[in-house]
C-alpha cells in the first residue's frame, strides 16, 4: 500500500525515535512512505483560532500534494491529524472556504479537488493492512505486558471531522491492536483525557499534575507501560515526567511507548532498533518482562 507520509515536525525533531520506528514497522507491513518533504507544518490548531483562511491554505496544499499523488494521507501525530482532518473538512463542506484557498494554491501549481483521505497510523493499520496480518507478523508476543493505552484528544475530538460517527469503532482501535500483540489492554479514565500539553505555558504545574494523574490511575491498575498515537502526549508524559513526579511528589517511573516502537517489538525489532533506549522514564523495566529472544 501507497500513502503520502507527513511526519510532522515532532517525530523529526523531539521524538526521532518515532520517526525511525515507523519506518520500521512500515516495512515490516509494506507500507509504501512518499514523505511529502516539501509540505507545511498544519499550524497546530492554534493557526486555524488565529487564521483560519492561511491555515486552509496551508493544509489544504498538503492534502492536495497527497492529491497528486492519488495516495492517502498518514500522519504519525494527533494534532496533525487533528487539524488537517478539520482542514479537509471544512475545505470539502464549505465551498467559498475551497475557492479562497485554491486561489493561493494556484500560485503553487496545485489545485486542491477534495479526494484526499487523511489517516493516522493507527487507523491504517486496524482498517487497511487489518488485524489478521498484523498477526501474522508477530515474533515477539508481548505476553504479561500490561499495556494501557492513551489517545488523548484529537484523535478522537471533535467527532465530526475525524469520522468518528462513521467509525466509533477508531476509539477503541489501540486496545484491538495490544490485545493481537499478545498483550493486556489497561481500562482507565484518563485513556482520552487531555494530556495537559497546552496549558504547559499558563499553568505548567496543573499540566503536570493533569499529565501525572492519568499515568498513576494506569498504573494503579497494573499499566507496565503506556503507548500513545501522538509524539506531543509523548513528550508531556515522557519527557516531563520527571517533573510531573517533583509537582506531585511521588514516584511515577512508568515508560511511554510510541505505538510503532510496540508494534516494532512485536514484530521482533531490537529495542535498539526502536530507539527505546531514546526515552527520558528508562523502559527496561518493561522490557524485562518480555522474552526478548526471537
Ligand atoms: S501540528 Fe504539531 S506536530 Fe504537526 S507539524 Fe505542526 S507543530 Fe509539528
Ligand atoms: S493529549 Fe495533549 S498533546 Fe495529545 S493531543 Fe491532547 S493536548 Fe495535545
Amino acid at each position: 500500500m501507497k500513502v503520502a507520509f507527513w511526519p510532522g515536525c515532532v517525530s523529526k525533531g523531539a521524538c526521532p525515535e518515532l520517526y525511525v520506528s515507523t519506518h520500521k514497522v512500515a516495512e515490516a507491513l509494506g507500507i509504501e512512505l512518499h514523505e511529502l518533504t516539501e509540505a507545511p507544518c498544519t499550524g497546530a490548531g492554534v493557526l486555524s483560532e488565529q487564521n483560519p483562511a492561511l491555515a486552509d491554505s496551508l493544509n489544504g496544499l498538503t492534502l492536495a500534494m497527497a492529491e497528486k499523488l492519488g495516495a492517502d494521507l498518514m500522519t504519525i501525530c494527533s494534532t496533525c491529524q487533528g487539524v488537517l482532518s478539520n482542514h479537509n473538512y471544512q475545505l470539502t463542506h464549505k465551498p467559498e472556504r475551497m475557492e479562497r484557498a485554491n486561489a493561493v494554491l494556484s500560485e503553487q501549481g496545485y489545485t486542491y479537488k477534495g479526494t484526499t483521505k487523511v489517516k493516522h497510523l493507527l487507523w491504517i493499520l486496524v482498517e487497511d493492512i487489518g488485524l489478521d496480518k498484523i498477526r501474522s507478523l508477530v515474533k515477539r508476543k508481548l505476553t504479561g505486558l500490561k499495556i494501557a493505552p492513551f489517545y488523548g484528544c484529537y484523535i478522537l475530538r471533535p467527532e465530526e471531522y475525524l469520522g468518528l460517527r462513521e467509525k466509533p469503532e477508531r476509539k477503541n482501535y489501540l486496545e484491538q491492536i495490544i490485545s493481537i500483540i499478545g498483550g493486556e489492554p489497561v481500562e482507565y479514565h484518563g485513556k482520552s483525557k487531555c494530556c495537559g500539553f497546552p496549558m504547559v505555558t499558563m499553568n505548567r504545574d496543573k499540566a503536570l499534575m493533569m499529565g501525572g494523574n492519568h499515568i498513576m490511575e494506569a498504573k494503579s491498575k497494573g499499566a507496565d507501560l503506556l503507548v500513545t498515537p501522538c509524539p506531543l502526549c509523548h513528550l508531556n508524559l515522557d519527557a516531563q515526567q520527571p517533573d510531573a513526579a517533583r509537582v506531585m511528589k511521588q514516584t511515577i517511573d512508568v515508560p511511554i511507548f510510541h505505538l510503532p516502537q510496540l508494534l516494532g517489538l512485536a514484530f521482533g525489532f531490537s529495542p535498539e532498533e526502536l530507539r527505546l533506549d531514546h526515552h527520558v522514564v528508562p523502559t527496561t523495566k518493561a522490557l524485562e518482562k518480555v522474552e526478548l529472544k526471537v
